[in-house]
Protein backbone atom coordinates (compact mmCIF):
# COMPACT_ATOMS: atom_id res chain seq x y z
CA UNK A 1 0.00 0.00 0.00
CA UNK A 2 1.31 3.96 -0.90
CA UNK A 3 1.15 6.48 1.68
CA UNK A 4 2.07 9.84 -0.54
CA UNK A 5 3.78 12.20 2.03
CA UNK A 6 3.90 15.76 0.36
CA UNK A 7 4.70 18.73 2.65
CA UNK A 8 7.14 18.14 5.78
CA UNK A 9 6.87 15.15 8.52
CA UNK A 10 8.55 14.41 10.86
CA UNK A 11 11.44 11.98 10.01
CA UNK A 12 10.82 9.44 12.73
CA UNK A 13 7.43 8.93 11.80
CA UNK A 14 8.22 8.67 8.19
CA UNK A 15 10.39 6.20 9.02
CA UNK A 16 8.53 4.14 11.09
CA UNK A 17 4.97 4.52 8.37
CA UNK A 18 8.33 2.62 5.97
CA UNK A 19 8.04 -0.38 8.18
CA UNK A 20 5.13 -1.18 6.94
CA UNK A 21 4.28 0.48 3.79
CA UNK A 22 5.33 2.04 0.24
CA UNK A 23 5.95 5.69 1.07
CA UNK A 24 6.46 8.37 -1.55
CA UNK A 25 7.82 11.57 0.79
CA UNK A 26 8.95 14.79 -0.78
CA UNK A 27 8.06 17.72 1.27
CA UNK A 28 8.13 19.02 -2.27
CA UNK A 29 5.44 18.02 -4.01
CA UNK A 30 3.00 20.20 -3.00
CA UNK A 31 4.95 22.76 -5.13
CA UNK A 32 4.86 20.41 -8.13
CA UNK A 33 1.38 19.65 -8.88
CA UNK A 34 2.32 17.45 -12.35
CA UNK A 35 4.56 15.28 -10.16
CA UNK A 36 2.08 15.31 -6.94
CA UNK A 37 -0.38 14.19 -9.61
CA UNK A 38 1.65 11.45 -10.79
CA UNK A 39 2.23 10.13 -7.21
CA UNK A 40 -1.35 9.93 -6.51
CA UNK A 41 -2.40 7.73 -9.11
CA UNK A 42 -1.07 4.81 -6.95
CA UNK A 43 -1.43 6.26 -3.44
CA UNK A 44 -3.70 4.69 -0.73
CA UNK A 45 -3.40 7.38 1.51
CA UNK A 46 -2.02 11.33 1.30
CA UNK A 47 -0.62 13.09 4.17
CA UNK A 48 -0.57 17.30 3.65
CA UNK A 49 0.05 20.00 6.28
CA UNK A 50 -2.00 23.01 5.12
CA UNK A 51 -0.57 23.80 1.90
CA UNK A 52 -2.09 21.20 0.21
CA UNK A 53 -5.43 22.01 -1.55
CA UNK A 54 -6.87 18.74 -1.14
CA UNK A 55 -9.74 19.55 -4.35
CA UNK A 56 -11.79 17.60 -6.69
CA UNK A 57 -9.38 18.03 -9.04
CA UNK A 58 -6.51 16.01 -6.97
CA UNK A 59 -9.37 13.87 -5.80
CA UNK A 60 -9.35 12.96 -9.43
CA UNK A 61 -5.91 12.14 -9.80
CA UNK A 62 -5.79 9.62 -7.27
CA UNK A 63 -8.42 6.68 -7.89
CA UNK A 64 -7.59 4.69 -4.87
CA UNK A 65 -7.29 7.42 -2.11
CA UNK A 66 -8.81 6.20 1.09
CA UNK A 67 -7.81 8.41 3.50
CA UNK A 68 -6.09 12.03 4.11
CA UNK A 69 -3.75 12.76 7.42
CA UNK A 70 -3.82 16.33 7.85
CA UNK A 71 -0.32 17.35 10.08
CA UNK A 72 -2.08 20.15 11.68
CA UNK A 73 -5.99 20.90 12.67
CA UNK A 74 -7.91 23.51 10.75
CA UNK A 75 -9.08 21.42 7.23
CA UNK A 76 -9.87 24.77 5.37
CA UNK A 77 -7.56 23.56 2.50
CA UNK A 78 -9.54 20.30 2.47
CA UNK A 79 -12.56 19.57 0.58
CA UNK A 80 -13.97 17.13 2.87
CA UNK A 81 -17.64 17.11 1.73
CA UNK A 82 -16.04 15.93 -1.77
CA UNK A 83 -13.88 13.05 0.17
CA UNK A 84 -16.93 12.14 1.86
CA UNK A 85 -18.72 11.84 -1.08
CA UNK A 86 -15.77 9.23 -2.83
CA UNK A 87 -15.50 7.54 0.58
CA UNK A 88 -12.16 9.05 1.47
CA UNK A 89 -11.42 9.25 5.20
CA UNK A 90 -10.24 12.74 6.74
CA UNK A 91 -8.15 12.39 9.39
CA UNK A 92 -6.69 15.99 11.72
CA UNK A 93 -4.02 15.72 14.44
CA UNK A 94 -6.43 17.10 16.65
CA UNK A 95 -5.15 18.14 19.91
CA UNK A 96 -1.65 17.17 18.99
CA UNK A 97 -0.15 21.00 18.53
CA UNK A 98 -2.65 22.69 20.82
CA UNK A 99 -0.28 23.42 23.69
CA UNK A 100 2.25 24.88 21.29
CA UNK A 101 -1.47 27.49 20.57
CA UNK A 102 -1.77 27.46 24.44
CA UNK A 103 1.81 29.07 25.29
CA UNK A 104 1.66 31.54 22.56
CA UNK A 105 -1.38 32.75 23.58
CA UNK A 106 0.42 33.13 26.94
CA UNK A 107 3.59 34.23 25.87
CA UNK A 108 2.07 37.27 23.49
CA UNK A 109 -0.20 38.30 26.37
CA UNK A 110 2.32 38.55 29.11
CA UNK A 111 4.63 40.16 26.60
CA UNK A 112 1.71 42.69 25.59
CA UNK A 113 0.13 43.43 29.00
CA UNK A 114 3.69 44.53 30.20
CA UNK A 115 4.46 46.60 27.40
CA UNK A 116 8.29 46.54 28.06
CA UNK A 117 10.18 43.95 25.52
CA UNK A 118 9.78 45.90 22.26
CA UNK A 119 12.23 48.59 23.19
CA UNK A 120 15.56 46.52 22.21
CA UNK A 121 16.50 48.63 19.45
CA UNK A 122 16.35 52.42 21.58
CA UNK A 123 18.16 50.81 24.35
CA UNK A 124 21.14 49.43 22.45
CA UNK A 125 21.12 53.04 20.86
CA UNK A 126 21.44 54.58 24.01
CA UNK A 127 18.24 55.85 25.14
CA UNK A 128 16.26 55.26 28.34
CA UNK A 129 12.91 54.45 27.83
CA UNK A 130 12.28 54.06 31.46
CA UNK A 131 9.25 56.38 32.28
CA UNK A 132 7.86 55.06 28.99
CA UNK A 133 8.15 51.26 29.98
CA UNK A 134 6.89 51.71 33.44
CA UNK A 135 3.24 51.47 33.12
CA UNK A 136 3.37 47.96 32.16
CA UNK A 137 1.28 45.27 33.96
CA UNK A 138 0.78 42.27 35.70
CA UNK A 139 -1.00 39.23 34.32
CA UNK A 140 -2.10 37.75 37.68
CA UNK A 141 -5.61 39.30 38.20
CA UNK A 142 -6.36 40.46 35.10
CA UNK A 143 -9.34 38.80 32.64
CA UNK A 144 -8.56 36.26 29.74
CA UNK A 145 -11.96 36.36 26.90
CA UNK A 146 -11.30 33.32 25.21
CA UNK A 147 -13.81 33.40 21.79
CA UNK A 148 -14.35 29.39 21.30
CA UNK A 149 -13.97 27.24 24.33
CA UNK A 150 -12.85 24.09 22.23
CA UNK A 151 -9.39 22.39 22.76
CA UNK A 152 -7.11 24.48 22.72
CA UNK A 153 -9.54 27.60 24.30
CA UNK A 154 -9.89 25.16 27.27
CA UNK A 155 -5.62 24.59 27.37
CA UNK A 156 -5.55 27.95 27.33
CA UNK A 157 -7.89 28.64 29.91
CA UNK A 158 -5.80 25.84 32.15
CA UNK A 159 -1.87 27.33 31.46
CA UNK A 160 -3.90 31.23 32.60
CA UNK A 161 -5.53 30.28 35.67
CA UNK A 162 -2.34 29.13 36.65
CA UNK A 163 -0.86 32.79 36.30
CA UNK A 164 -3.92 34.02 38.48
CA UNK A 165 -5.87 34.86 35.55
CA UNK A 166 -10.26 35.05 35.64
CA UNK A 167 -11.11 33.35 32.35
CA UNK A 168 -14.17 34.10 30.60
CA UNK A 169 -15.29 31.86 27.34
CA UNK A 170 -17.85 32.53 24.73
CA UNK A 171 -19.23 29.50 22.87
CA UNK A 172 -22.49 29.17 21.44
CA UNK A 173 -22.18 25.61 21.04
CA UNK A 174 -21.99 24.88 25.01
CA UNK A 175 -24.96 26.55 26.85
CA UNK A 176 -24.84 27.64 30.54
CA UNK A 177 -25.43 24.36 31.87
CA UNK A 178 -23.21 22.18 30.98
CA UNK A 179 -20.58 20.61 32.74
CA UNK A 180 -17.40 21.73 30.97
CA UNK A 181 -17.69 25.41 33.06
CA UNK A 182 -17.29 23.42 36.31
CA UNK A 183 -14.95 21.04 35.04
CA UNK A 184 -13.08 24.66 34.04
CA UNK A 185 -13.75 26.77 36.30
CA UNK A 186 -14.33 29.30 33.30
CA UNK A 187 -17.02 31.74 33.24
CA UNK A 188 -19.85 31.46 30.32
CA UNK A 189 -20.25 34.70 28.96
CA UNK A 190 -22.00 36.68 25.80
CA UNK A 191 -19.78 37.66 23.14
CA UNK A 192 -20.33 41.30 24.02
CA UNK A 193 -20.08 40.87 27.60
CA UNK A 194 -16.18 39.32 27.06
CA UNK A 195 -15.39 41.92 25.05
CA UNK A 196 -16.38 44.44 27.54
CA UNK A 197 -14.84 43.02 30.43
CA UNK A 198 -11.33 41.17 29.01
CA UNK A 199 -7.84 42.15 29.39
CA UNK A 200 -7.06 40.01 27.08
CA UNK A 201 -9.21 38.43 24.11
CA UNK A 202 -8.05 35.46 22.17
CA UNK A 203 -9.78 33.71 19.92
CA UNK A 204 -9.98 30.03 19.25
CA UNK A 205 -12.95 29.48 16.62
CA UNK A 206 -12.95 28.21 13.34
CA UNK A 207 -13.24 30.42 10.28
CA UNK A 208 -17.10 29.72 9.26
CA UNK A 209 -19.52 32.27 7.63
CA UNK A 210 -20.24 32.90 11.22
CA UNK A 211 -16.50 33.46 12.59
CA UNK A 212 -16.15 35.48 9.83
CA UNK A 213 -15.27 39.36 10.11
CA UNK A 214 -16.54 38.65 13.52
CA UNK A 215 -13.40 40.83 15.15
CA UNK A 216 -14.83 43.86 12.88
CA UNK A 217 -14.51 47.63 14.12
CA UNK A 218 -17.58 47.65 16.07
CA UNK A 219 -16.84 44.45 17.90
CA UNK A 220 -13.21 45.58 18.45
CA UNK A 221 -15.03 49.22 19.61
CA UNK A 222 -16.39 47.57 22.37
CA UNK A 223 -12.63 45.88 23.85
CA UNK A 224 -11.60 47.99 26.78
CA UNK A 225 -9.39 50.60 26.65
CA UNK A 226 -5.56 48.88 26.74
CA UNK A 227 -7.06 45.70 26.13
CA UNK A 228 -4.59 43.12 23.95
CA UNK A 229 -6.11 40.63 20.92
CA UNK A 230 -4.80 37.49 20.14
CA UNK A 231 -5.24 36.07 17.10
CA UNK A 232 -4.20 31.68 16.55
CA UNK A 233 -7.49 30.64 15.19
CA UNK A 234 -7.69 31.59 11.68
CA UNK A 235 -7.24 34.99 9.03
CA UNK A 236 -9.94 36.90 7.72
CA UNK A 237 -11.81 36.50 11.75
CA UNK A 238 -10.21 39.89 12.50
CA UNK A 239 -10.57 42.89 10.60
CA UNK A 240 -6.74 43.75 10.32
CA UNK A 241 -7.97 47.43 9.09
CA UNK A 242 -9.90 47.74 11.64
CA UNK A 243 -7.31 46.72 14.23
CA UNK A 244 -3.99 48.64 12.84
CA UNK A 245 -6.36 51.68 13.50
CA UNK A 246 -7.24 50.54 17.07
CA UNK A 247 -3.52 50.33 17.46
CA UNK A 248 -2.32 53.11 16.01
CA UNK A 249 -4.95 55.40 18.17
CA UNK A 250 -4.13 53.74 21.35
CA UNK A 251 -7.23 52.25 22.11
CA UNK A 252 -5.96 48.76 22.47
CA UNK A 253 -2.80 48.22 24.06
CA UNK A 254 -1.25 45.97 21.51
CA UNK A 255 -2.02 42.54 19.62
CA UNK A 256 -0.46 39.60 18.66
CA UNK A 257 -1.20 37.81 15.03
CA UNK A 258 -0.17 34.93 14.20
CA UNK A 259 -2.83 34.39 11.19
CA UNK A 260 -3.83 36.34 8.40
CA UNK A 261 -6.88 37.08 5.67
CA UNK A 262 -3.51 36.83 3.45
CA UNK A 263 -0.76 34.61 3.79
CA UNK A 264 2.07 35.42 2.99
CA UNK A 265 1.18 38.89 4.21
CA UNK A 266 1.66 40.72 1.00
CA UNK A 267 4.09 43.89 0.77
CA UNK A 268 3.19 47.13 1.48
CA UNK A 269 0.27 45.54 4.22
CA UNK A 270 -1.74 47.85 6.51
CA UNK A 271 -0.46 46.17 9.12
CA UNK A 272 3.52 47.55 8.54
CA UNK A 273 4.92 49.62 11.19
CA UNK A 274 1.69 49.34 13.30
CA UNK A 275 3.07 49.71 17.47
CA UNK A 276 2.66 46.55 19.58
CA UNK A 277 1.96 44.63 16.90
CA UNK A 278 3.93 41.08 17.03
CA UNK A 279 3.06 39.28 13.94
CA UNK A 280 4.38 35.68 13.01
CA UNK A 281 4.16 33.48 10.64
CA UNK A 282 1.29 30.78 11.50
CA UNK A 283 3.57 28.97 13.79
CA UNK A 284 1.55 28.78 16.53
CA UNK A 285 1.36 25.38 16.35
CA UNK A 286 4.03 24.36 15.26
CA UNK A 287 7.11 23.77 17.80
CA UNK A 288 9.66 20.87 18.24
CA UNK A 289 8.05 18.72 20.11
CA UNK A 290 4.75 19.60 18.22
CA UNK A 291 6.28 18.69 14.91
CA UNK A 292 6.51 15.26 16.52
CA UNK A 293 3.34 14.82 17.81
CA UNK A 294 1.27 15.74 15.11
CA UNK A 295 3.63 13.42 12.76
CA UNK A 296 3.15 10.54 15.49
CA UNK A 297 -0.19 11.08 15.61
CA UNK A 298 -1.21 10.57 11.87
CA UNK A 299 1.62 7.93 11.18
CA UNK A 300 -0.72 6.32 14.09
CA UNK A 301 -4.11 6.93 12.62
CA UNK A 302 -3.64 6.62 8.75
CA UNK A 303 -1.94 3.27 8.90
CA UNK A 304 -4.88 1.90 11.73
CA UNK A 305 -6.91 3.37 8.93
CA UNK A 306 -5.22 1.25 5.95
CA UNK A 307 -4.56 -1.64 8.41
CA UNK A 308 -7.75 -2.19 10.13
CA UNK A 309 -7.72 -2.79 13.58
CA UNK A 310 -4.12 -4.69 14.80
CA UNK A 311 -2.87 -5.61 18.23
CA UNK A 312 -0.16 -2.99 19.75
CA UNK A 313 2.54 -5.19 18.96
CA UNK A 314 1.91 -5.00 15.33
CA UNK A 315 1.89 -1.10 16.12
CA UNK A 316 5.34 0.32 16.36
CA UNK A 317 3.63 3.66 15.69
CA UNK A 318 2.12 3.47 19.07
CA UNK A 319 5.13 3.69 20.94
CA UNK A 320 6.05 6.85 19.56
CA UNK A 321 5.61 9.91 22.15
P1 LIG B 1 -12.00 23.11 18.44
O1 LIG B 1 -12.84 22.58 17.33
O2 LIG B 1 -11.59 22.18 19.54
O3 LIG B 1 -12.74 24.35 19.12
C1 LIG B 1 -13.36 25.36 18.38
C2 LIG B 1 -14.51 25.88 19.23
O4 LIG B 1 -15.06 27.02 18.57
C3 LIG B 1 -15.65 24.87 19.42
O5 LIG B 1 -15.89 24.64 20.79
C4 LIG B 1 -16.84 25.54 18.74
O6 LIG B 1 -18.05 25.27 19.42
C5 LIG B 1 -16.45 27.00 18.84
N1 LIG B 1 -17.15 27.86 17.89
C6 LIG B 1 -17.57 27.58 16.64
N2 LIG B 1 -18.18 28.67 16.10
C7 LIG B 1 -18.12 29.65 17.03
C8 LIG B 1 -18.55 31.00 17.07
N3 LIG B 1 -19.21 31.56 16.03
N4 LIG B 1 -18.30 31.72 18.19
C9 LIG B 1 -17.66 31.18 19.25
N5 LIG B 1 -17.24 29.89 19.28
C10 LIG B 1 -17.47 29.14 18.18
O7 LIG B 1 -10.73 23.78 17.73
P2 LIG B 1 -9.30 24.06 18.38
O8 LIG B 1 -8.44 22.87 18.19
O9 LIG B 1 -9.48 24.65 19.72
O10 LIG B 1 -8.74 25.17 17.34
C11 LIG B 1 -9.25 26.49 17.35
C12 LIG B 1 -8.70 27.27 16.16
O11 LIG B 1 -7.27 27.32 16.21
C13 LIG B 1 -9.04 26.69 14.78
O12 LIG B 1 -9.41 27.76 13.91
C14 LIG B 1 -7.74 26.14 14.28
O13 LIG B 1 -7.67 26.13 12.88
C15 LIG B 1 -6.75 27.11 14.90
N6 LIG B 1 -5.37 26.59 15.02
C16 LIG B 1 -4.34 27.42 14.67
C17 LIG B 1 -3.03 26.98 14.82
C18 LIG B 1 -1.87 27.87 14.48
O14 LIG B 1 -0.78 27.37 14.19
N7 LIG B 1 -2.02 29.17 14.53
C19 LIG B 1 -2.78 25.67 15.29
C20 LIG B 1 -3.87 24.88 15.66
C21 LIG B 1 -5.17 25.36 15.52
Amino acid sequence: MNITICEFMDGKSVDTLRQRFDVTYDATLVDRPQDLARALAGADALVVRNRTQVNDALLAAAPQLRVVGRLGVGLDNIDVAACEARGIDVIPATGANALAVAEYVIATSMMLLRGAYLSSAAVAAGQWPRPQLSEGRETAGKTLGLVGFGGIGRLTAQLAQALGMRVLAYDPMLDAGVDVWRATGASCSSLDDLLRAADVVSLHVPLTASTRNLMDDSRIGLMKQGAVLVNTARGGIVDESALARALREGRLAGAALDVFEREPVPAGSNLADVPNLVLTPHIGGVTRESNERVSAMIAERVARRLLGPTTNEERPWQHVA
